[in-house]
């Protein structure tokens, strides 16, 4: 019997005391094997190995204190609790219990010992703990402390953190046995000096007392770090395969047929940048083999990319065939669609825009006219892609803004574009600037050009960095703006607790706006407003109905309004300096010289006062990008996990950016090896959804 494979082969209910009802919860967790068990990993840790004085408590410690019960009584103060003081001769303090039932208040007696672990607070009659975790004790012989950190593990309502510690003590005594595959080959493991996985593993979910807490909760300890590795690896073979697999893809290849791009090229109102040439040509070239092109373009935001990409649909249709160009929201879809008809109708070239919003007789005659071929050129959103589009021969698809498109969505392009065992080409395009070693492995699969250079005759935009007391003067600049017909933006805070408080917080910066501006046309976006509701105000504040759009930090990625001159970024000490150059790039299209005001609120520390300060003197992305990484300090984790540029599970890109390196030089000594491993890791790292079909 093949005992590797047997973690990942036992169901959770093989554990003592998983019955169905509690599975069903463990498989929202997506834990559904003893294996699954094992590499859900804690999200931080607790000491709870040495008991704590009472006395010594102070307001915030977490902590675990051991005391005896003096007092419980069952009090109303607006609502029912239990209140119930214990001591240990150097102090006491108060646990306070909103929900509790009949059977622990008769446990909760006066005299009974009782061991707690919770956050202290400073209450109004001294300290006290809401909901301690909490055990009964022997006066005389209390348990031990637990030998190891305590880990808290991400849960789901139903699961207790007890349980879910009860479950990987299971896991972790089946691991002993040696049942889980270490799929990272001995030499890949030696060659970058990585614990094996039985001791990783065993490490992060019970970490001796004496462990660096920190390090383990920055996720930079070495037995963390071989896991991230790891999934790391996993990703980057499952993009490498899906390259390799596309490479054996037959396309239509396209050279040069007419001199249609050259008529385009002439007729624009400028001339391409050296940038926008070099990445040109690489299209040009991909285009013209029998197989698909697979090329990311990465372009800082107003790059012009899109006119690039509008020579690349010219290709297709110098040979007959069709293009699409798939856009995240319908606003950008509709700017797409005027940017390209104003190049390709002058040519005689059909564009036309599709959305989820046509219906009806509309709907049916540009679905006809895209099954006949008529329309040459077709701009949309995922709409493009849904069942009932057929193309006449599509042989390109251009995808904007590519962040918010996974690996999944590329693939379901090619099966869409499949015609006569041929697949279309694919051109992406995102302005999100990544440094090389993390495109190299978000983008494992593509072929990176990038346009870094800006056209000409851009006024850069002033960036200035400025404390929340000094809002009345912006508010004073953004009325000067407005009434000298020029438009603003205004971003509220970044608030993380949910849509709705988000939302109120922009609601209520509007309304002191509109109060502070009576003579401004003030129009909000945020994120719970329905799709369309949203387009009707970012339209009127394109067509300059609106002077000031407040918003949350929803504002679409690419929007282009290029009379808009002023930024204001409130909590911008709180914000990805990636995301704030995003925003920022909102601004400076036009002539006009523009502004971004970046609020905060003090006082900063050194590092935060440092990172607005790569704002202030740099308007290039990726040198943004690149002091982003450097100045990331231990702590400041708004990183890519978040930005949905790949699924990550324990690493992350931006933390573990200086082990890249290393795993695409394992994943090419792997790809050399024994594919049962590579297929072994995928599968156990790699989403089903992001996962290529035959892995
Ligand atoms: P992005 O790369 O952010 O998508 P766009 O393609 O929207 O940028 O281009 C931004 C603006 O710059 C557009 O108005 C576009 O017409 C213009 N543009 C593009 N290339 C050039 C160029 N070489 N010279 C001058 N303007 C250009
Ligand atoms: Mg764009």
């Amino acid at each position: 019997m093949n005992t590797a494979a047997l973690l990942a082969e036992r169901p959770v209910t093989a554990l003592r005391g998983v019955g169905p009802a509690l599975a069903e919860l463990l498989a929202k967790l997506g834990l559904h094997t003893v294996q699954d068990v094992l590499f859900h990993l804690p999200l931080r840790y607790e000491d709870r190995t040495r008991v704590v004085p009472i006395g010594a408590l102070r307001n915030g410690d977490r902590a675990v204190i051991e005391g005896e019960i003096q007092l419980a009584e069952v009090a109303f103060r607006r609502r029912r609790m239990l209140l119930v003081r214990i001591a240990d001769g150097t102090g006491f303090v108060t646990l306070r219990f909103f929900h509790f039932s009949a059977a622990q208040q008769a446990q909760l007696v006066r005299g009974q010992r009782l061991r707690c672990f919770g956050e202290a607070r400073l209450g109004p009659g001294g300290i006290e703990i809401v909901h301690p975790e909490y055990r009964r004790v022997l006066a005389d012989a209390s348990g031990a402390p637990p030998d190891c950190l305590t880990p808290i593990y991400p849960t789901t309502e139903g699961v207790q953190q007890g349980r879910l510690r009860m479950l990987t003590d299971l896991a972790l005594a089946e691991l002993s046995q040696g049942a889980i595959q270490d799929y990272v080959p001995p030499g890949v493991l030696d060659a970058f000096d990585l614990p094996s996985l039985e001791s990783a593993l065993r490490y992060v979910h019970r970490p001796p007392p004496d462990a660096n807490v920190t390090e383990l909760e920055e996720g930079r300890h070495p037995a963390q770090r071989r896991l991230a590795f790891e999934e790391l690896l996993a990703h980057q073979l499952s993009l490498r395969l899906l390259r390799q697999e596309t490479d054996k893809d037959a396309a239509w290849s396209l050279p040069r047929k007419s001199d249609l791009s050259e008529r385009c090229l002439a007729s624009l109102p400028f001339q391409l940048t050296g940038a926008q040439q070099r990445v040109w040509a690489e299209i040009a070239q991909d285009l013209e083999r029998p197989h698909p092109m697979m090329r990311l373009v990465q372009g800082d935001v107003g790059s012009g990319k899109t006119v690039v990409a509008a020579l690349a649909a010219v290709r297709a249709v110098e040979h007959g065939a069709q293009a699409a160009v798939m856009a995240p929201t319908e606003l950008l879809a509709e700017q797409h669609a005027r940017n390209f008809n104003a190049w390709l109708d002058p040519l005689g070239v059909r564009v036309a825009l599709l959305t989820g919003r046509q219906t009806g007789k509309v709907r049916a005659a540009l679905e006809a006219d895209l099954a006949s071929g008529a329309i040459q050129v077709a701009v949309g959103t995922h709409a493009l892609f849904q069942e009932d589009i057929a193309f006449q021969r599509l042989v390109l698809a251009i995808v904007d803004e590519q962040h918010r498109f996974g690996v999944h969505q590329r693939l379901q392009l090619r099966e869409k574009g499949q015609h006569e065992g041929r697949f279309p080409h694919q051109l992406v395009m995102t302005a999100t600037p990544i440094p090389r070693t993390l495109a190299m492995t978000a983008y494992a699969d593509l072929d990176v050009s990038i346009i870094d250079e800006l056209p000409p005759g851009r006024t850069p935009i002033k960036t200035v960095v400025l404390p929340d007391t000094r809002r009345s003067d912006i508010v004073e600049r953004i009325d000067t703006a407005c009434r000298s017909g020029r438009q603003a933006y205004w971003v509220c805070p970044l608030i993380e607790e949910s849509d709705l408080v988000r939302y109120e917080a922009a609601e209520k910066t509007a309304a002191q706006l509109a109060e502070a501006l009576p003579d401004v046309r003030i129009g909000l976006v945020h994120g719970r407003m329905a799709g369309k509701q949203k387009d009707t105000v970012m339209t009127a504040f394109k067509q300059g109905t609106l002077d000031l759009l407040v918003a949350t930090t929803v504002i679409e990625v690419g929007v282009d309004v290029p009379n808009a001159s002023l930024m204001v970024i409130e909590n911008a000490e709180r914000m990805g300096l990636a995301q704030l150059h995003q925003l920022r790039g909102r601004v400076g299209r036009g002539s006009v010289e523009s502004t971004c005001v970046l609020l905060y609120q003090g006082p900063l520390s050194p590092i935060a006062r440092e990172r607005l300060a790569v704002l202030r003197e740099t308007n290039d992305g990726f040198e943004v990008a690149r002091r982003d990484l450097e100045l990331r300090g231990p702590g400041e984790l708004l990183g890519t996990r978040q930005t949905g540029l790949m699924q990550l599970r324990v690493a992350d890109l931006i933390r573990d950016a200086d082990l890249l390196p290393d795993v695409q030089r394992a994943s090419a000594l792997m790809l050399g090896g024994p594919q049962a491993n590579i297929a072994g890791l995928v599968g156990r790292w790699v989403g089903a959804g992001e996962r290529f079909r035959n892995v």
